[in-house]
């Protein structure tokens, strides 16, 4: 067995740290709402977007023939990994582009929708979750019924992100009159479309926002139709999954770098006389800390590895999303308590980072959610080989 991660991943890190270090960090003091974006000023951002671009990083989880950087599993977590150490500039690793576009797009509707995408130049967004469905995703009520040229939509969804602002919305709908995982279907309606309107901004603890979308009558072209009618279910799941991995790829990479700041600061802070480092009740909490890390990349690598090899691994996958997620938690909550009132004011980048990993456990697949997979798939299987 060899643990190492390939040369060529390794060069990619390198590169990838010595960019963030040099390129990102010193944004992160000075970013404008700082406590509540990620974003930067549109001049910074194309500079840099550039700069990403030249690595060979942009949308870098598209394939190469529709512009993307064509990065493995393996690769785009080690990245992800690295760039969310710093809270700055996260947009510039995320193209924001659709798996479930590019898997049941027609070659005009990935020209139209999926290569601007890719080229920066609009973006879109997935509405799946509704007021009564969410995570369970079966029970969604938006409905689509088959009309003259096209397709009458009819419902409302919530909590999705990027809709403000979006050109698009990949909208998953149910056929009328059908239940649970049959008839799902996806469309892809366009921003200003008659009968299609954006609601309610719904704030986020991590200072991004979501919004309502509603849908009233809304008639879209048979051209809108993503996929065959009722195919909706196993591709929107395909997408979570790898949506998953990228999650706790985040995970670890806020964790590494609290864990980087804990150590720092332990050894620099001292208390009746004596550094932080030297306590044992400081130590115990560095050394979960690295066991905590040390366990998730080694989840994480192995799975991406082997869904890389076109292994099977909705466990797996379950399990990395739930414990990363959990994980992330566990140490950012240390390094505020070892910064003590620094780690909760706006002084650190620390309070920003316990609030970005807060989401984590929730969407995409909440930890009961699945934990509920694993279980699952561990009854029917009998056993954990
Ligand atoms: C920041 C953010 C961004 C989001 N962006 C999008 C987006 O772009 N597009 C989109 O469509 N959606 C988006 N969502 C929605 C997200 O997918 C849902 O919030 C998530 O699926 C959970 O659904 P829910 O909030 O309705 O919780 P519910 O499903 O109501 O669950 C509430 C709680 O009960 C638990 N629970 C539920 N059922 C069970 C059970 N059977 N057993 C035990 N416990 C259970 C859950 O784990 C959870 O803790 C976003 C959410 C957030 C927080």
């Amino acid at each position: 067995m060899d643990f190492d991660l390939p040369e060529e991943t390794r060069m990619l890190q390198g590169t990838v740290r010595k960019f963030v270090e040099k390129e990102l960090f010193p944004l992160e003091t000075s970013l404008p709402d700082r406590p509540n974006s990620h974003e930067l000023p549109a001049d910074v951002k194309a500079i840099l977007m550039e700069k990403v671009r030249a690595l060979g990083l942009w949308a870098m989880e598209a394939p190469e023939e529709i512009g993307g950087g064509g990065l493995g599993l393996l690769d785009h977590c080690i990245v992800t990994e690295e760039a969310y150490r710093c809270t700055a500039g996260r947009s510039l690793w995320s193209s924001l582009f659709f798996p479930v576009l590019n898997t049941l797009g027609t070659p005009e509707q990935k020209e139209k929708y999926l290569i601007p995408g890719i080229k920066g130049e609009f973006h879109g967004a997935s509405a799946f979750s509704e007021p009564n469905a969410a995570g369970d995703l079966a029970g969604i009520q938006t409905s689509a019924e088959k009309v003259d040229g096209g397709w009458k939509l009819n419902g409302t969804k919530c909590w999705i992100s990027h809709a403000k602002s979006a050109k698009f919305v990949l909208v998953l709908t149910r056929l009328k009159g059908t239940s649970r995982h049959e008839g799902m279907t996806w469309f892809i309606v366009d921003a200003g479309t008659d009968g299609f309107s954006v609601g309610r901004e719904q704030r986020m603890i991590h200072g991004q926002s979501t919004y309502e979308l509603f849908l009233n009558d809304c008639v879209v072209t048979e051209s809108q139709l993503l996929g065959e009618p009722g195919q909706g279910w196993g591709a929107g799941e395909s997408a979570l999954y790898r949506g998953r991995v990228m999650i706790s790829a985040r995970a670890i990479g806020i964790a590494q770098r609290c864990y980087e700041m804990m150590i720092d600061y332990a050894k620099i802070r001292h208390t009746f006389g004596k550094p932080l480092s030297s306590r044992q009740a400081i130590q115990w909490m560095i050394a979960d800390s690295a066991t905590d890390l040390h366990a998730s990349r080694l989840m994480v690598y192995e799975a991406a590895w082997r869904a890389q090899q076109g292994q099977e691994v909705r466990t797996q996958m379950a399990m990395i999303k739930a414990f990363t997620s959990e994980m992330a938690g566990r140490v950012v909550d240390r390094a505020v308590q070892i910064h003590g009132a620094a780690g909760l004011s706006d002084e650190t980048i620390l309070e920003r980072c316990y609030r970005d990993v807060r989401p984590m456990r929730i969407y995409e697949g909440s930890s009961e959610a699945m934990r509920s997979v694993i279980a699952r798939n561990e009854l029917q299987s009998g056993r954990n080989r």
